[in-house]
């Protein structure tokens, strides 16, 4: 951790916040600070979109392959450092070290992704209707991009990100969250040691997020913004963001059904739920919310995922063995308490877990609840901790209407072995990712996103670099 920056990284350089200010890094594992790290305010973000105006028009001339082999590099060198990594963000973050690991993997290969999209960017030349007419297509990069990121995956929601405005030709200021700022700040270092050219990329760490952002998708200058993280912050920023027309790119929360038919390969349907669940201890926009479970087979699968939730090893990230972190912090541990809390009231019966231990640190032990009645909060909000709640149905129309009955879209699981009824399923649910008999979807070279109140756009893919691109037609008579 001695070697992670900890100030703001504007124009290439390493500064302090301009007021001096400084805010704490804690570990959730145990509730102490690691760190201070700087504390942005409105002149510094100003420096850096500044830093990130003045890069832009070099940056959008720069030969696509030397971006390219920028994206490249710095593939290789977070994969080198991996373990370095993986430990700064399971400090700052508490998910255990081999899913950290995961996570420094998955954040490098959008890197490499982009690095190949980077050169593969076209345009067009055709005909008019007219037959005297032609039209030239090409794309621009959108311009200087304001990323804002979330905590629960900090370097790859950060990759996932810059990998495409990298390869666009566009410039930006990124503004982590302040629980995990110090995989971004490593991330800024590798791009620099990668060459990524002075002001091209600039990273505000602050605990303002709003007086940090706000004047910055006013102000005209941010033409882009990639956000991700909670729909009702999404929305505020959609609101502010249409003063000056700032283009938006959205991934916001989910609530994702995970439906196991009465055909259904329970091994599979219980490995998925275990991955689905409890990858990043639920703290995922990806989490299973809902598991919808036919009446007949219902016990049976509840049987069992207690028996392997209850087997998971809970304790501080960097532990051998530990399988199950702590959550991010106090007001997660106990939003999760509450919603718990409820559905028993309600009803629910639980199988395992269900009881936040002593001590120091933010850890709630996996929790299986069944008989969870349609009415309980936990149906019409994101959990975000290690609680799989279980409902019955009886049939598929039911089902796809439960499952629907939600303003989020962004993510649903299917187990079933009928193809039949997984293809009709998957049409019918209104989500952005369909995970057929797998509890695990995420992948860069697959388009990321959701409908409805998840979100706006995709990110990876052979569309992620769209996000971060403008069409310019020229138009041509030819006589
Ligand atoms: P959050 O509270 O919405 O915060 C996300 C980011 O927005 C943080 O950096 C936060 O900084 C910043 N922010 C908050 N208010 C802001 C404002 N007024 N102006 C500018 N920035 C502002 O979400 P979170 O709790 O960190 O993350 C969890 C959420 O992210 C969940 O809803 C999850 O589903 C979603 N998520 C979605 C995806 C996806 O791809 N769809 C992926 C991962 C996570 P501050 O904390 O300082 O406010």
């Amino acid at each position: 951790m001695t070697d992670t920056p900890t100030q703001l990284f504007i124009g290439g350089a390493w500064v302090d916040a301009a007021d001096g200010a400084t805010m704490p890094v804690d570990d959730p594992a145990t509730g102490d600070v690691l760190c201070h790290v700087a504390d942005a305010g409105p002149k510094d973000a100003g420096l850096a979109e500044e830093a990130a105006v003045q890069a832009q028009e070099e940056w959008a001339r720069t030969a696509p392959r030397v971006r390219s082999e920028i994206l490249r590099r710095a593939y290789e060198i977070i994969v080198e450092r991996t373990d370095e990594l993986a430990h700064t963000m399971t400090s700052e973050m508490g998910k255990p070290l081999a899913e950290a690991r995961g996570e420094v993997a998955y954040a490098a290969e959008f890197f490499r992704w982009f690095s190949e999209e980077a050169v593969r960017v076209d345009g067009g030349y055709g005909t008019l209707p007219d037959g005297r007419n032609r039209m030239l297509l090409s794309r621009r990069p959108v311009g200087p991009c304001l990323l804002i990121t979330p905590w629960n995956f900090p370097l790859a929601m950060g990759t996932r990100k810059i990998g495409p405005a990298v390869a666009a030709g566009c410039t930006m200021v990124l503004k982590p969250a302040p629980q995990t700022p110090l995989s971004s700040l490593a991330l800024a270092a590798i791009l620099k040691e990668a060459g990524l050219p002075d002001g091209v990329l600039n990273v505000v760490t602050t605990s303002r997020a709003g007086e940090v952002c706000e004047p910055l998708l006013r102000g005209g200058r941010i033409r882009k913004l990639s956000f991700t993280g909670s729909t009702a912050v999404g929305q505020l920023l959609l609101a502010q963001s249409a003063e000056a027309v700032v283009r938006t790119s959205m991934e916001l929360g989910g609530n994702a059904p995970f439906i196991v038919f009465e055909d259904a390969d329970l091994d599979k349907a219980v490995d998925g739920a275990m991955i689905a669940k409890m990858r990043n201890m639920g703290e995922a926009c990806t989490a299973a919310n809902r598991f919808f479970v036919h009446r007949s087979v219902a016990e049976e699968f509840g049987r069992r995922l207690a028996e392997r939730m209850g087997a998971l090893v809970v304790g501080p990230g960097t532990q051998d063995g530990v399988d199950v972190g702590p959550l991010i912090d106090r007001a997660g541990r106990a939003k999760v308490e509450d919603l718990v809390a409820d559905a028993v009231e309600r009803g629910a019966r639980v199988l395992v877990g269900g009881r936040t231990p002593e001590g120091p640190g933010c850890f709630y032990p996996p929790t299986v609840l069944t008989d969870v009645s349609a009415g309980s909060r936990l149906m019409q909000t994101e959990i975000f901790g290690p609680v799989a709640a279980i409902l019955t149905f009886d049939d598929e129309d039911e089902v796809v209407r439960r499952a629907n009955d939600t303003p989020w879209g962004l993510v649903g699981y299917i187990f079933t072995e009928g193809l039949d009824r997984a293809l009709r399923v998957s049409e019918r649910l209104e989500v952005g990712m369909v995970g057929l008999n797998t509890g695990l979807v995420s992948n860069p070279a697959a388009p990321f996103g959701g409908v409805k109140q998840s979100g706006l756009g995709r990110e990876g893919g052979r569309v992620g670099i769209d996000e971060f691109l403008e069409y310019q037609y020229l138009a041509v008579p030819v006589r």
